[in-house]
C-alpha cells in the first residue's frame, strides 16, 4: 500500500506536505494512526463535508492503514459541534465493526470546539494523553497523524487514482460559499467564479459594479487568503494556481483588519514589540505549545526584542517551538502585537543560517492547558469574521472546474525537493498521466496532469503548463 500510496503522490494535505508514502513507512512500536479532522481553521469546511460524503470509504481506508503500519488502532477526531460528520462516522465504523472479526479497532474520539484543536501535537495529547517532546514527532510517543483529505486520498491511490484534484472552501465575502473539487493547477479565479463571485460586502460601495469584467467580480479593493485566517497567507494574484496543499480561499474586503495585520512587515512588529510590549505574558499563558509543557515564552522573546537582548539566546532559539498557530497574535494579545510574525522571522534567520533545535526536553503538559483553551466561536469574533462563519456545502462536479481551459502545476506541492518534470513541451498528456518525478534519492512526492491536454510550457515559476485539447 505504501508503494501505491507513493506512485499516486499523496502529501498531506493542508499542512506542510509531508509525502505520506514516507509518514506511513514506519517500521516500529506504533500505537494509533490518528485522522485529524478537527478542522480548526475558522471558516474551513472540507474535513466534514468529506466526511459526511464519505464515511464509510474513510473508515475502510483507515483500517488498511492501521493493519499495513502494524498499528493497534486508528481514531477519528472530530469536533462535536460537527455533529453529522459524527454521527455518518459512528455509523460507519459500527458498520464495519460487525463485518469484520476481530472487531475493526477504529474508534472516534469527540473534540471540543476550541484552537488550535487540530495542531499535530495537541491533538496526540488529546487523544492518546502523552505529550510530543520539544521538537519531536507523533511518531516519538508511538502516533501517526494524517488528516481526512490526506486519508481519503489514500483511498483513491489504493482504486487506482492518484492525486489529480483538490478540495477547498471558497468563502468569506462571495455570493455562493461552497466547498469545491478543483483539478489540481487551476486558477483561484475560477473557484472564485464558481463560488458566485465577490459579494457587495466584498466591496465597500464605491467600488460595486467596477468588476474587471472577467466574470469573477474581482476589483483591487478586495484580498483573498490562502489557507485558514490564523495560519494562511495573502495571495498575491488571482492567477496563483491551487495545490495540494489548497484547503481554502477567504475573501475579505482589502481594508479587513485581519488583512492589515496580514500585510504588517515584519520590520514593523520589531519596532511595535519594543514600544508596545507591557510584559504582561498573556501570549505565553494562552500558548498552546506552552501549555504542552514546551519552553518557549513569547513573552520573553518580545522583550529580547524590545530591549535588543541578543545575547539571550534562549529567547530567539526557541522560536524552533512555534507552531505559528497564531494565538499570540489574534487573540492572546491585547496590545495587538505580533509575536508569530517575529518567531516566525527569527525562525526562518536561524534555518537559513544553519542553526539547528537545540531544544529537545520531553516535560508534562503545564496544569492549565484545559482551562486555557480558546474558545472557536469567540476567535471568530476577534478575528472580526463571524459574518462569515456560514456553511460551505460541497459541490463533487462542477464540470467548470475539474475541466478548466489550463492547469499549472507546481513541481513543489511538497515537504522536501521539488519534483523533476518528465515530460516535454509539445507532449500530449492523459489526465492521470505522472508529469513529475521525485528526484533521486530525496525526500518528495511526484505530481500528475490534472486534465488532459498538451503541455504548453514548463515555466520559470517551476510550474508545468497543460492547456486542454
Ligand atoms: S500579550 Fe502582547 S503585550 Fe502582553 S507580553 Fe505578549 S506581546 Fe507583550
Ligand atoms: S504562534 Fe504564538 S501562540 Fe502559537 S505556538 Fe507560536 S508563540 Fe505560541
Amino acid at each position: 500500500m505504501i508503494e501505491v500510496v507513493r506512485q499516486a503522490g499523496v502529501v498531506g494535505a493542508g499542512g506542510a506536505g509531508f509525502p505520506t508514502h514516507v509518514k506511513l513507512d514506519v517500521r516500529g512500536n506504533l500505537d494509533t494512526v490518528i485522522v485529524n479532522g478537527a478542522e480548526c481553521e475558522p471558516l474551513l469546511r472540507v474535513d466534514q463535508e468529506l466526511i459526511k460524503m464519505h464515511a464509510a470509504e474513510l473508515v475502510e481506508t483507515l483500517a488498511l492503514c492501521v493493519s499495513t503500519i502494524g498499528a493497534k488502532r486508528g481514531v477519528f477526531a472530530v469536533k462535536k459541534k460537527n455533529q453529522a460528520a459524527c454521527e455518518a462516522l459512528s455509523a460507519a465504523i459500527a458498520s464495519a465493526s460487525m463485518s469484520t472479526s476481530p472487531p475493526n479497532p477504529i474508534q472516534l474520539a469527540i473534540l471540543g470546539d476550541y484552537y488550535p484543536a487540530g495542531d499535530e501535537q495537541l491533538l496526540v495529547y488529546e487523544v492518546t494523553g502523552k505529550a510530543v517532546p520539544e521538537g519531536g514527532l507523533p511518531l516519538h510517543v508511538g502516533a501517526v497523524v494524517v488528516n481526512v483529505e490526506t486519508l481519503w486520498n489514500i483511498h483513491q491511490a489504493v482504486k487506482g487514482v492518484p492525486v489529480v484534484d483538490t478540495y477547498v472552501t471558497v468563502t468569506g465575502a462571495v455570493r455562493q460559499p461552497i466547498t469545491v473539487r478543483a483539478a489540481i493547477g487551476t486558477p483561484v479565479r475560477e473557484l472564485i467564479k464558481a463560488a458566485g463571485g465577490i459579494s457587495a460586502d466584498g466591496d465597500d460601495g464605491s467600488h460595486v459594479g467596477h468588476g474587471d469584467g472577467d466574470g469573477d467580480n474581482t476589483t483591487n479593493n478586495v484580498a483573498i487568503i490562502h489557507g485558514g485566517p490564523m495560519m494562511g497567507s495573502l495571495l498575491a494574484t488571482l492567477d496563483t494556481p491551487v495545490s495540494k496543499l489548497t484547503k481554502g480561499l477567504i475573501v475579505l474586503p482589502g481594508d479587513h483588519p485581519l488583512v492589515r495585520k496580514m500585510k504588517q512587515p515584519a520590520t514593523a512588529a520589531f519596532s511595535r514589540a519594543a514600544s508596545s510590549c507591557c510584559q504582561c505574558r498573556q501570549c505565553t499563558d494562552l500558548c498552546p505549545r506552552y501549555l504542552l509543557g514546551h519552553s518557549l515564552a513569547p513573552h520573553m522573546m518580545m522583550r529580547a526584542a524590545g530591549y535588543g537582548l541578543i545575547g539571550d539566546t534562549t529567547a530567539w532559539t526557541t522560536a524552533f517551538l512555534c507552531s505559528e498557530c497564531g494565538v499570540c497574535e489574534h487573540f492572546a494579545c491585547t496590545a495587538s502585537l505580533s509575536p508569530r510574525l517575529l518567531y516566525k522571522t527569527v525562525k526562518n534567520r536561524l534555518a537559513a543560517a544553519g542553526v539547528k533545535n537545540p531544544h529537545h526536553d520531553a516535560d508534562t503538559p503545564r496544569s492549565a492547558i484545559a482551562e486555557h483553551r480558546v474558545p472557536t466561536s469567540r476567535l471568530i469574533w476577534r478575528l472580526g469574521l463571524t459574518a462569515y462563519d456560514v456553511a460551505a456545502p460541497l459541490v463533487e462536479d462542477l464540470d467548470l472546474l475539474l475541466r478548466p481551459a489550463e492547469v499549472r502545476i507546481p513541481l513543489k506541492q511538497n515537504a522536501g525537493a521539488p519534483a523533476t518534470p518528465v515530460v516535454q513541451v509539445g507532449e500530449q498528456v492523459e489526465r492521470g498521466r505522472v508529469v513529475a518525478e521525485i528526484p533521486s534519492g530525496a525526500l518528495g512526492a511526484r505530481h500528475h496532469a490534472s486534465i488532459s491536454g498538451k503541455v504548453t510550457a514548463i515555466n520559470a515559476a517551476g510550474e508545468v503548463v497543460i492547456s486542454r485539447d
